[in-house]
């Protein structure tokens, strides 16, 4: 039995998501996904073969929009959240003290209203982690300032449902905005300057109702979004690339099966990115390949099309992959990666010329 754990992170808002997974039975649940990174996600959770249950967020965002629906569209999850939130398409809404099971595990929703007033805390089954959302933030807390925010809430919602758990317990944030990433019961009880042991309730309310913060940029378009779990009014799931079946890896690679090259032979331009020796060596190239060094492809993308699709190819699909990378610099959209190149390419048995048979 053990628990597989991803911390991820989204630059724009500096929204942390995370993944659980049960490495037993490959059941996982995802904790405050991103709508812009939801194929990050998709591809994170297939390579690492786990089924995604659920996607729980912690509360209504106001500085981003959940990946819940999109992720929904992609993977077949569930939507989970809050019951105070009172979103629409949700397919489970918590109470507090429900567990979510995944596998040999299960979080528990804890409610910690004051930040929002449906704020939930997920707390693992054995109390070694819990991940707050916004309720508590590393050396900080969330505003209290808007979507029913209490301070006298968020208070007692971190004193009685957060600081109550063993010292030992890491705690997760929904955001952080300095790079750390972790902290523990123990850790916020003596450092954390609003909330550390010997600072009053009212202290803490007379902090909070003078921040006097700016009104968050996302929040007009983040909170009707996620009163809806991040559908979208289009009803259309955002497509990567229409031309061809592609799948990106976590890495952020759009890749191609040979089986659609072969069947498609014609429609893309076979892009082959090997050295001169190679094209003509033992492993030979597809028909109809354009042979174009890596080395020489930056200062020679003016002899490509920019409106057929380009499918690159190498050895093993890790140079044609770095092209991948410098077409998409140089503008080209329609652009994928041979998986597994050319060894894969005859490994499944698909014809090659020039070579040696
Ligand atoms: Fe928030």
């Amino acid at each position: 039995m053990s628990l597989m754990f991803r911390q991820l992170f989204d630059p724009t808002s500096s929204t942390y998501t995370y993944l659980l997974g049960c490495a037993r039975t490959r059941k996982s649940v995802l904790i405050d996904p991103v709508f812009e990174q939801a194929r990050r996600d998709a591809a994170l959770i297939e390579e690492l073969g786990l089924t995604l249950l659920y996607t729980l967020d912690t509360h209504v965002h106001a500085d981003h929009v959940t990946g819940a629906w999109l992720l929904k569209q992609r993977m077949g999850s569930q939507i989970a959240l809050g019951a105070a939130t009172k979103a629409i398409n949700a397919d489970r809404l918590l109470s507090p003290g429900e567990h979510i099971q995944f596998g040999d595990y299960y979080v528990e929703a804890r409610a910690t209203p004051g930040h929002t007033n449906d704020s939930l805390t997920y707390v693992l089954g054995d109390e070694s982690m819990a991940f707050t959302g916004d309720t508590l933030l590393i050396r900080g807390c969330g505003r209290t300032d808007f979507q029913q925010g209490s301070g006298h809430a968020l208070y007692n919602s971190i004193w009685t449902q957060i600081f109550t758990l063993p010292d030992t317990c890491l705690l997760y944030p929904g955001h952080d905005y300095r790079g750390l990433t972790v902290t523990s019961v123990a850790e916020e009880k003596r450092f954390n300057p609003r909330l550390r042991e010997g600072i009053s309730e009212r202290d803490f309310v007379g902090y909070m109702d003078n921040l006097n913060l700016p009104h968050p940029k996302q929040m007009d378009i983040a909170v009707p979004a996620n009163l809806k779990c991040g559908k979208p009014d289009n009803e259309s799931t955002p497509k990567g690339a229409d031309w061809a079946p592609l799948h990106l890896t976590f890495a952020g690679i759009s890749e191609i099966v040979p089986s659609w090259v072969e069947e498609h032979s014609g429609e893309a331009v076979i892009l082959d990115v090997r050295e001169p020796d190679e094209f003509t060596g033992p492993l030979g190239h597809i028909a109809g390949a354009k042979l174009l060094p890596l080395n020489e492809l930056a200062k020679r993308t003016v002899e490509l099309s920019k409106d057929r699709p380009i499918v690159t190819v190498c050895r093993s699909g890790a140079r044609s992959a770095q092209a991948t990378v410098l077409l998409r610099q140089a503008g080209f959209s329609k652009v994928a990666n041979l998986a597994g190149g050319m060894l894969r390419w005859h490994a499944e048995g698909y014809p090659a010329e020039g070579g040696k048979t």
